[in-house]
């Protein structure tokens, strides 16, 4: 949807948007926010009660036991789970040696469950026709001899068509894989397609900002900023590819 011809208020006046006076310093534009994201990779832990105590009390006992200060790990997030707790740490090392701690102190009475790391996902742009989530790796192993692929080094997982009408694919690789893809080409087809990380950043239709749904909302209602709407069809979606919008 073109917007750039309207007046920002009187498209907030049309769209019923409250304005506000423009904060853009602390407002991220999607490309900051999906940048970011590539980067930062989150070590969580589970911890759950086995006597089936509330998540407030599961709280208590941590904060009476543990001591993140004497075992040198720095807590992230500590959020209230439906049936437990859940942390977030700086590192996999740091995460471990919480979990350790957790284990010892806690035993029987406390489980805890680390999260494993997902795999990164790219994104192959435009591909052709014929291409599917079946035939793809194939199809790579055969065109690509100078990429050296291997079987089993790329899972894809699904297809989506983008706002342009053509399709994109998303694969997942491991570390030393999407080291060797990222940025590339690749034949398929009659066709080369550039590869990108896949990266989804989560938009707030109320507030318009990002990693946050409205349900989530501490904000107040708020037009998107002029950038990212042009680019964007509907707020209310979760944007879900760097290239198309920057296509
Ligand atoms: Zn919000």
């Amino acid at each position: 949807m073109a917007t750039s011809g309207i007046p920002r208020q009187e498209l907030a006046k049309q769209r019923g948007w409250e304005v506000e006076p423009s904060r853009s310093s602390d407002r991220k534009l999607y490309s900051e926010v999906v940048t970011n994201k590539i980067f930062r990779k989150k070590f969580k832990l589970t911890v759950k009660s086995n006597e089936q105590q509330p998540p407030d009390t599961i709280k208590a006992l941590l904060k009476n036991i543990i001591n993140p200060t004497e075992i040198k790990v720095g807590i992230n997030t500590y959020k209230s789970l439906k049936e437990g707790r859940i942390i977030e740490t700086n590192s996999i090392e740091e995460l471990e040696v919480l979990e350790n701690d957790i284990n010892a102190k806690c035993e029987g009475k406390l489980e805890t469950n680390a999260h494993k790391l997902r795999n990164p996902r790219l994104v192959i742009i435009n591909i052709p026709e014929e291409i599917t989530t079946g035939n793809l790796e194939n199809t790579m192993l055969a065109q690509n001899l100078d990429v050296s692929l291997k079987q089993g080094n790329t899972a894809a997982k699904f297809c989506y068509e983008t706002r342009k009408n053509t399709r994109n694919l998303v694969i997942e690789v491991s570390a030393q894989t999407r080291k060797t893809l990222l940025d590339r080409r690749v034949k398929l087809g009659w066709q080369i397609c550039k590869i990108e990380d896949y990266v989804v950043a989560t938009r707030c239709y109320k507030c318009s900002r990002y990693n946050h749904r409205a349900r989530d909302c501490r904000g107040r209602k708020h037009a998107p900023s002029v950038q990212a709407d042009t680019s964007s069809r509907n707020v209310q979606q979760t944007l879900r590819n760097t290239n198309a919008l920057t296509a």
